[in-house]
């Protein structure tokens, strides 16, 4: 892995001897890059978008999880970067961890980088602290092109997902309300919260 670590906060927020996510001592897959979004359900419910770069996961809380619609915007909260190796977490993060509750991979697949600035490609690590990101997405629930972009708020700065208006654009879809289970083992989060103990 070239460059700082970018995970000192992800380690720096954990306890692995409690909690059963991967301390990240893995390095870079290869192939394609991977993008995971995780649904979490800790202080409140939400979805992890994230996308490799650099040998990490670049990680933004999306409340509401993606739309396919194209007029819906949804926010995504940055968080800290995550280890590769958590794109395969799905599991319960136990009571007085940080983000206790349960989390399952709700959509995976690989993604095109389609960031560009003044006609150059922008890589998705640079992308995300220029404040803007465009990929294409091969996921299960979730394809085609989205965008991340970064605003300004009066509290500080947030940025907004939004699905591009392409082929894989409907409006009709709703696969947050109607594709709740996880797409490796088919669990709901209440079944994943039920089986404590049973991570994978
Ligand atoms: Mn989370």
């Amino acid at each position: 892995m070239a460059g700082p670590d970018t995970l000192d906060d992800y380690r720096e927020k954990r306890d692995f001897a409690r909690t059963p996510e991967p301390p990240g001592e893995h390095g870079a897959a290869s192939g394609l890059p991977i993008f995971v979004i995780q649904k979490h359900e800790a202080t409140t419910l939400h979805y992890d978008f994230r996308l490799e770069a650099d040998g990490v996961l670049k990680s933004w809380a999306v409340p509401k999880g993606p739309s396919t619609n194209p007029k819906e915007k949804r926010l995504a909260v940055p968080t800290e970067d995550h280890p590769l190796d958590y794109a395969e977490f799905e599991g319960v993060i136990p009571e007085g961890s940080y983000g206790a509750g349960p989390v399952l991979i709700w959509d995976r697949g690989t993604y095109r980088n389609l960031t560009q600035k003044d006609g150059q490609e922008v890589g998705v690590a640079e992308g995300a602290r220029r404040g803007h990101i465009s990929v294409w997405l091969e996921g299960e629930k979730v394809r085609g092109g989205y965008a991340l972009t970064r605003f300004r708020t009066g509290k500080g700065e947030a940025w907004l997902l939004v699905k591009k208006d392409d082929v894989e654009a409907d409006p009709g879809r709703d696969p947050v309300a109607d594709e709740p289970r996880s797409v490796v083992s088919g669990r709901t989060l209440a079944e994943i919260a039920a089986g404590a103990g049973h991570s994978r």
